[in-house]
C-alpha cells in the first residue's frame, strides 16, 4: 500500500464563513490614524476609498464573517484547493518530519490572491461601484483583480511598479487578457506619479509609489474605488478561507502540523494559513510553533521598527502601526516582487509584538536552490515569493533531522512560478545574486518616520 498523498475536501465541506482573530486577541491591535489629525480613523474617512461593507469587516470584532454565498460559488471553482503530502521532498531529504503543503497555485491566476479579489470585486459591485484602481508588484495581485473584475463587470486599472512592467510582459498579457488597463509606475497620470518622474524619469518604481497613483485616482473619481492586495485586515480576514480548509484536511489525514510556516510579503497567504491555527490556541488549543518567512532584502519583520506609518510613500494613506522599514524605503530588485514592500500588516505586526509568532528572513539564491529541490521532488515549481515558505519548511525539516525528530509541518505553497520562469533562468545561469539592502537608505527611511506621540 502506498501511503497517501493529496487531501481532497469535498465541496460542501469548503468554509462558509471567514475567521477573524481579533475576536480573539489577547489585546486589541493599536487604532489606525487620520494622517493630518492623528486621531483613530471611522468608517467614513474611508469611505471615498472602499465600499462600506469591506469597511465594517476592516473594524469588525466578529469570530466569523459569512462569506457570501455568490463569492463561494466563484470559489468553486478552484476551491477547496488540495493539501499534499510531500512525500518525495521528504526523502530527497532524509527527514523523519512529515511535510504537507497547501496549494494556491490551483486558482485561476496562480495564486491565493483570487480568494479576496472574487470577495472585493463581489461587495464593489454591490455597491454599484463600476471602476476599481489598484497597484501590482509582481503582477499576480493585478491579474487577480482584473480577473474578478472580469466576472463582476468592474472595469480594472491596475499601476504596475515599472520594473516588473519592463520584465513580466505576460503577466501585463494576462491583465490585458481579462479586460483590465495596465500602466507602468511611476506615471505620468497621476500628480504623485508625476513628482516622482520629475527628480527621476527613469525610477524603476516601488509598490509603496504604485499604491499612491492607485490611491489617488481613487480619492480623485467618484465613480472609482481603490482594492488592495495585502496588508489591510479585510484581506487577511478572506485569506482565512486557506487555514480552515488545511485544519479539515489534516484531519483527514490523521495529523496535526507543530509548525506552520508562510512567506510574507504584506503578511496575507501568512495570515490565510496561520491565523486559523492560532484562533485553535488563542481558544485554549496546543500551542504550535508560527513562521513568518521574508526575504533578506527587504526583511520589515525582523529588521523593521514597529511604528506608525504611511502604506504608501505620497502619504496618502492614514497611519498604521506596522513594523515598517520606512514608507520611503525602495528595496533593491530581487525577484520576489510580491515581497518588496516596506510595511507589513497591522495584525501580523501585532501578533510578533505578542510574541505569538517567529520571523526568518533568508536571501534570494538559497530560496530559489530550495525552490529548484522542491520542483524535482514534488513538480511543481514554484513562485519566486512561495520559495521563501519552502525553504522555511526546508529548513526546519533539516533541523527535524538533526535532531531526530518527526515532527509535522504545514507550510502554505501560495502560488506556481509559469510567469516568472525568466527568474529561474537566471538563476540557473548563475546570474542570481542576493542584494543586501542600502543601510544608509534603511537609515534615512526610518528618520523620516511621522510622529505620533501615543
Ligand atoms: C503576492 C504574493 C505573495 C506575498 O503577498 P502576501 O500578502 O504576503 O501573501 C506571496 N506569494 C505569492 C505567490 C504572491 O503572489
Amino acid at each position: 500500500m502506498t501511503a497517501q498523498t493529496k487531501f481532497f475536501l469535498d465541496e460542501s465541506r469548503m468554509p462558509k464563513h471567514w475567521y477573524n482573530i481579533v475576536a480573539d486577541l489577547p489585546a486589541p491591535p493599536p487604532p489606525v490614524l487620520h494622517p493630518g489629525t492623528k486621531q483613530p480613523v471611522g468608517p467614513d474617512d474611508l469611505a471615498p476609498l472602499f465600499p462600506m461593507e469591506l469597511i465594517m469587516q476592516e473594524v469588525s470584532a466578529e469570530r466569523e464573517v459569512p462569506i457570501p454565498e455568490p463569492v463561494r460559488d466563484v470559489f468553486r471553482l478552484w476551491r477547496p484547493s488540495p493539501l499534499v503530502r510531500a512525500h518525495r521532498l521528504e526523502k530527497v531529504l532524509g527527514t523523519p518530519a512529515k511535510i504537507y503543503y497547501k496549494y494556491e497555485g490551483v486558482s485561476p491566476a496562480g495564486s491565493h490572491k483570487p480568494n479576496t479579489a472574487i470577495a472585493q470585486a463581489w461587495y464593489n459591485q454591490q455597491a454599484g461601484i463600476k471602476k476599481i484602481s489598484t497597484e501590482t508588484g509582481a503582477g499576480q495581485w493585478g491579474s487577480s483583480l482584473a480577473f474578478a473584475g472580469a466576472l463582476f463587470g468592474i472595469e480594472v486599472k491596475v499601476f504596475q511598479v515599472r520594473i516588473s512592467y519592463d520584465q513580466k510582459p505576460y503577466r501585463r498579457a494576462l491583465m490585458e487578457t481579462y479586460g483590465a488597463t495596465c500602466v507602468a509606475s511611476p506615471s505620468n497620470e497621476t500628480n504623485s506619479g508625476r513628482a516622482i518622474l520629475a527628480k527621476d524619469p527613469n525610477h524603476p518604481g516601488s509598490l509603496g509609489i504604485a499604491i499612491s497613483e492607485a490611491v489617488e485616482v481613487a480619492a480623485t473619481n467618484d465613480d472609482t474605488k481603490y482594492a488592495l492586495g495585502s496588508v489591510l485586515n479585510h484581506v487577511l480576514l478572506h485569506q482565512t478561507i486557506i487555514g480552515q480548509e488545511a485544519i479539515q484536511q489534516l484531519e483527514m489525514a490523521g495529523d496535526d502540523p507543530d509548525i506552520v510556516i508562510g512567506c510574507t510579503g504584506g503578511g496575507s497567504n501568512f495570515a490565510g494559513i496561520a491565523f486559523p491555527f492560532l484562533g485553535l490556541q488563542l481558544r485554549g488549543g496546543r500551542k504550535r510553533r508560527i513562521i513568518a518567512v521574508e526575504p533578506a532584502g527587504c526583511p520589515s519583520l525582523t529588521r523593521g521598527k514597529y511604528a506608525y506609518d504611511f502604506g504608501d510613500t505620497a502619504h496618502l494613506t492614514p497611519l498604521t502601526k506596522m513594523h515598517t522599514l520606512g514608507s520611503t524605503f525602495t528595496p533593491p530588485g530581487f525577484h520576489a516582487g510580491g515581497l518588496r514592500y516596506h510595511g507589513m500588516a497591522p495584525l501580523v505586526s501585532h501578533l510578533k509584538e505578542l510574541g505569538l509568532i517567529e520571523a526568518v528572513a533568508f536571501h534570494q539564491t538559497q530560496c530559489f536552490q530550495a525552490g529548484v529541490q522542491f520542483a524535482r521532488a514534488e513538480g511543481i515549481v514554484p513562485a519566486p515569493e512561495a520559495n521563501h515558505a519552502v525553504l522555511g519548511a526546508i529548513t526546519e525539516a533539516m533541523r527535524c533531522k538533526a535532531e531526530g525528530r518527526s515532527e509535522v509541518i504545514l507550510f502554505n505553497l501560495s502560488g506556481h512560478g509559469h510567469f516568472d520562469m525568466s527568474s529561474y533562468s537566471a538563476y540557473m545561469a548563475g546570474k542570481l545574486i542576493d542584494m543586501p539592502y542600502d543601510e544608509s537608505e534603511l537609515a534615512m527611511a526610518l528618520s523620516g518616520l511621522p510622529s505620533v506621540t501615543a
